[in-house]
């Protein structure tokens, strides 16, 4: 049966009007230029900074600059099939990552996708990679510690749970090893961990996975790794993708111990980023940029209070430093919106003194409130005497005639730079650590030769372990030295001496 023309005329009609409605609800734009991972899009006004915005073959991106006639997108997977003209569907949604337990012992790209082979992460659960750090009222201050097992740590510049602590350093100083080993010392500590790798070569991060499986660390820990051949948006999404796997945690009232490796490449991959998407990257606006950037991410990790849980995420970001010049702007930055920093330097590093942790420049502005008791009845006298080793020995190098009390001194300091020496992947229970350390500072040592140091430590406390092991559970129990234990320690540690062969 043949139509009038004014029947076409509005079935057309009808068409082009629910054509244009569909348009709306999908909310279509198109591919205005594309290249080097970024694209700008015509017609998607309503789009939200940060929404993702799906491509043709089911390719991601993410919106960054919102302008005034189209907006800069970058593209957060292969982009070669990506042309001008391509349309570009809104999601309504922010970028997401998969979280939960399921995630953990994998280890996922920036976007919670496996890059492990293990086959797919099974976990409904999602959270947005950027989302609003708890607030003042939601937090409670630092009081649990969070012990990394390392002696010059835990004694000196201690950790709480919930704090924020940089790990600042010259390039091959020892960063990632004191975060790998403290995330080896979460074992059997109901602490989740998350490390986040930025930026780095593929090998070296093929290396820290396997530390962390051969020692069965990977049993508690997520690793997100966006390695430096990756684009540069994934670089810079990395961090806030671990972050939102860590508040998952967090929230369900669990401890979380995140590390970013490091966020100096963070701060390249946005520079990178940022001149893609033409944004004015000088001198003016980018430091600015940066601190934001870091401050934003920084201000997520939190000890929440009771009411919400009590859960925590620790934050150790990292930040590599060129010759020790911790004045450029990326270091002071992250040193202004963390609670301390460990310092590392070349030259101690060289001179065999590992970690390589300056006493004299490393600070922790809250963990002292979370430190067990038994550390602090020997961090007192360590810091004293470490501090006037330092001032003695700078003077002892113009060759002055010594005192025997300057002799005294200095020969302790050496002794004490000798006990916190520790080698890598040997965290240590924080009891075997307060006896070292309870040796050292009351003078024990002072007759061992130097060089025995480390061998008379190690033999004592294989003793202990073997023979006295009710004295390390009395410590580790009740937490402090009493005096009974203090008594025993001396007699044992008097014992041994006579019987140690130098
Ligand atoms: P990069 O700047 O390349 O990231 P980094 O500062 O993270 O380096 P690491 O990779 O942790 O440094 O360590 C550098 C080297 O020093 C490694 O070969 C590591 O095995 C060694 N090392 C680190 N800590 C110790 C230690 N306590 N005892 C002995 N060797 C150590
Ligand atoms: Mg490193």
């Amino acid at each position: 049966m043949a139509m009038r023309p004014d029947e076409i005329v509005a079935v057309l009609r009808r068409q082009i009007e629910e054509f244009e409605t569909k348009l709306e609800l999908e909310d279509l734009g198109s591919v205005l230029m594309v290249g080097d991972g970024i694209a700008r899009v015509y017609g998607l006004e309503k789009a939200l900074a940060g929404e993702l915005l799906e491509f043709p073959e089911g390719v991601f991106g993410m919106v960054l600059n919102l302008e005034e006639d189209n907006i800069g997108v970058v593209i957060l997977g292969p982009y070669e099939h990506i042309k001008e003209g391509d349309p570009v569907k809104r999601t309504g949604t922010v970028v997401q990552v998969p979280v939960g337990e399921a995630l953990i012992g994998r280890v996922v790209n920036p976007l919670g996708q496996p890059i492990d082979g293990k086959g797919p992460i099974k976990t409904a659960k999602k959270r947005p990679i950027e989302a609003q750090a708890p607030g003042v009222v939601d937090r409670v201050s630092v009081h649990q510690p969070l012990q990394t097992g390392l002696k010059s740590i835990d004694s000196l510049v201690p950790i709480g749970r919930g704090q924020r602590e940089l790990i600042i350093g010259d390039r091959q100083t020892g960063k990632t090893a004191i975060a790998v080993d403290t995330i080896l010392n979460q074992k059997d500590q109901d602490v989740i961990c998350i490390y986040v790798a930025i930026g780095q070569k593929a090998s070296t991060v093929a290396g820290v996975v396997d530390t962390l499986a051969a020692r069965g660390a990977l049993d508690y820990t997520i690793v997100v790794s966006a390695t430096a051949s990756e684009p540069a948006p994934l670089i810079y999404i990395s961090p806030y993708a671990g972050v939102a796997m860590a508040e998952e945690f967090m929230y369900a009232g669990k401890d979380v111990l995140i590390v970013y490796d490091d966020l100096s490449k963070h701060a390249t991959a946005y520079r990178e980023m940022s001149l893609l998407l033409r944004r004015p990257p000088g001198r003016e606006a980018f430091p600015g940029d940066v601190f934001y950037i870091h401050s934003r991410l920084l201000e997520r990790a939190a000890k929440l209070s009771e009411e919400l849980g009590g859960g925590s995420i620790t934050a150790l970001p990292i930040i590599e430093t060129q010759a020790g010049d911790i004045s450029a702007y990326i270091p002071t930055n992250v040193i202004s919106i963390t609670d301390g920093q460990i310092f590392l330097e070349s030259d101690l590093f060289y001179a065999g003194i590992r970690p390589a942790i300056s006493v004299g420049r490393s600070v922790s502005r809250v963990g002292g409130a979370a430190q067990v008791k038994m550390m602090r009845q020997v961090a007192g006298s360590l810091r004293l005497d470490l501090s006037q080793y330092r001032e003695l020995a700078a003077f002892a190098q113009f060759g002055a005639d010594l005192d025997r009390q300057t002799q005294a001194r200095l020969g302790r300091g050496e002794r004490m730079y000798e006990v916190l020496k520790q080698e890598q992947y040997k965290p240590m229970p924080v009891e075997e650590q307060a006896v070292s350390l309870f040796v050292a500072v009351n003078g024990y040592l002072d007759s061992i030769a130097t060089s025995d140091v480390v061998r008379f430590e190690h033999e004592f406390l294989d003793l202990l372990r073997k023979e006295h092991q009710e004295l390390l559970a009395q410590l580790r129990e009740s937490k402090e030295i009493s005096g009974e234990t203090e008594a025993a320690l001396k007699k044992l540690t008097v014992e041994f001496k006579k019987d140690f062969v130098s």
